[in-house]
């Protein structure tokens, strides 16, 4: 079904294609086109963060599964079969491609809903729709890359190649399964590498589904294998192999530093790296009304969105000190209902659980913990009780009174949660939002552009917002600086990442 009509869809159809999704909700690993077991015979339980009953057992590959998927994937790079197709056969493979997804949009859409309790709303109006624009925007970028001629010596021909790297690993994450897996499998394969994908074991649904799609599109059945399985074993597994080229990885930075510890342990193979982050939204003392009020409510979403689980969340807000009190109040007046929790198969919900019931203990502890050094909670700072009690579900909560060395201002909380800071001046707003680790996306709001370019100049940040917040389109780069990452999604530079560039030299004379 497509999108335009799982748009139409009532609490209580979801509720009965989710039973019947559950029911053949089977992941074993996807190997060189065949669904198959792991190697060991392993498996781990997939628990539903609504109300903690068992979605389905997943395989859990290990060493073994990635050898076998690692040499099918060798062995379709060298024989050509995807990598040295002609640029617009592949194109035309990856744009069926997208057309199945399409026509499958609601069963892929309601497979994350099942996996990590994200609200159906939002994975129809937002994550589906930018899966599908991903996939057409590499599969149009495909016959775009240059090589070049470089400027050297009349006897002399110098040419740079732009080459697919050979096998591919993406390690994704389950904030936005099929999403994230997307952002890296679509230009991996643009780009004519044999790909592995290990989804995060907490949502691998979508991504077998979206694998089998990619044969039946026409794709090779070694150009794209899944291979899910616990972190620690089929992530570390494709980490230290000899025969990966390259690990796209987004996930946490504690992850991210083990993955380059591998890397240099092993073969040197490339590592990108989508990490966490600790996003400065700053608010400036020259906003008109109209701009005010759009600024409370993006800074609303920019942290409850996803039940904050957003890397790139606006979770540090940042506010000069002359409107600190009347957008707290604002804030708080609006926030307290913009989110409503509930069952994420119900169409007017908004806010789903967290990811699990650790990660709500967490989440917990650490509002619990900003509390204790200092903050105050204005609204939420809870679980809810009664029917959702079952469920892993944390109240969007905003913490005021924070200092920009508290824990709650450093670390990444993963989870509704915004921590407000008051600032004298830009000089003092520029020093907060960069006391920071990471480095990956902020936003600021001024009605003076000159300041505003200041702040873009001065922040350590690989994205900024100017009285926006999470906009954008498949152009725009996204990545990080510090322990952010080192890479960049979506954009076409993204593409380059996947590719070698070989110098040749050619003595004419
Ligand atoms: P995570 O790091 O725990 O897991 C991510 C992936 O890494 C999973 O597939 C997991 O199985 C795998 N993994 C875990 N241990 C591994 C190991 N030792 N070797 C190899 N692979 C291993 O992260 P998560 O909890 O799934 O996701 C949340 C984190 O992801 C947050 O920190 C968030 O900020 C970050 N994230 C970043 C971006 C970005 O683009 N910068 C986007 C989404 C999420």
């Amino acid at each position: 079904m497509r999108l335009e009509d799982a748009a139409r869809l009532t609490h209580a159809d979801w509720i009965s294609k989710a039973e019947e999704t559950r029911a053949r909700a089977e992941t074993p690993l996807f190997i060189g086109g065949q669904f198959v077991d792991a190697a060991r015979g392993g498996s781990f339980d997939n628990i539903s963060p609504v109300d903690g009953r068992l979605i389905n057992r997943c395989a859990a590959g290990t060493g073994e599964d990635i050898d076998r998927a690692v040499a099918i994937a060798r062995a379709s790079f060298d024989s050509g079969e995807w990598s040295r197709l002609a640029p617009r056969r592949r194109m035309e493979v990856m744009f069926r491609w997208a057309e199945l997804i399409e026509e499958h949009a609601a069963e892929l859409a309601l497979m994350d809903t099942i996996d990590i309790g994200k609200p159906i709303t939002d994975m129809i109006r937002v994550d589906m729709p930018q899966v599908i624009e991903c996939v057409r925007f590499f599969a149009e970028s495909i016959d775009k890359v240059l090589g070049s001629l470089t400027a050297t010596e009349t006897d002399v021909l110098s040419t740079v190649l732009r080459e697919p790297m050979g096998v591919v690993a993406c390690i994704s994450p389950w904030n936005y399964p099929l999403l994230m897996a997307i952002w890296k499998i679509a230009p991996s394969l643009a780009a004519g590498n044999s790909t592995i994908l290990k989804p995060a074991e907490q949502s691998p649904m979508s991504s077998y589904r979206v694998a089998e799609l990619f044969v039946e599109a026409g794709g090779p059945p070694g150009a794209l294998q899944v291979v899910n399985g616990l972190g620690e074993a089929a992530g570390q597994a494709l980490g230290r192999h000899m025969d990966v080229d390259k690990i796209s990885f987004t996930g946490s930075t504690e992850v991210g530093k083990l993955l380059l510890g591998y890397a240099g342990q092993s073969n040197m193979k490339r590592v990108s790296l989508e990490c966490g982050g600790k996003g400065p939204h700053i608010f400036c003392d020259d906003l008109p009304d109209d701009l005010f009020d759009r600024a409370v409510r993006t800074a609303i979403d920019g942290v409850f969105f996803n039940m904050g689980q957003v890397c790139s969340a606006g979770s540090r807000l940042i506010i000069h000190d002359r409107i600190h009190d009347r957008f707290l109040e604002r804030f708080a007046e609006l926030g307290r209902t913009a989110y409503v929790c509930g069952d994420p198969l119900d169409p007017s919900v908004n806010l789903g659980p967290l990811i699990d019931h650790g990660s709500q203990a967490r989440v917990l502890g650490m509002i619990e913990r900003a509390r204790s050094d200092g903050a105050q909670v204005v609204f939420g700072g809870s679980a809810p009780q009664g029917a959702l009690a079952r469920g892993a579900y944390v109240e969007p909560t905003l913490l005021a009174g924070v200092g920009q060395d508290d824990f709650i201002a450093r670390q990444e909380v993963f989870g509704p949660v915004a921590a407000a800071i008051r600032v004298r001046d830009d000089d003092e707003a520029i020093e907060v939002a960069n006391n920071s680790n990471y480095g990956l996306q902020g936003g600021v709001w001024t009605d003076n552009f000159r300041r505003a370019h200041r702040y873009v100049r001065e922040l350590h940040c690989g994205t900024l917002f100017v009285n926006s917040f999470e906009e954008g389109d498949m152009t725009q780069p996204f990545g990080g600086f510090k322990e952010s990452g080192n890479a960049k999604d979506k954009c076409f530079d993204s593409l380059l990442a996947y590719m070698n560039a070989k110098a040749a030299w050619f003595r004419l004379n």
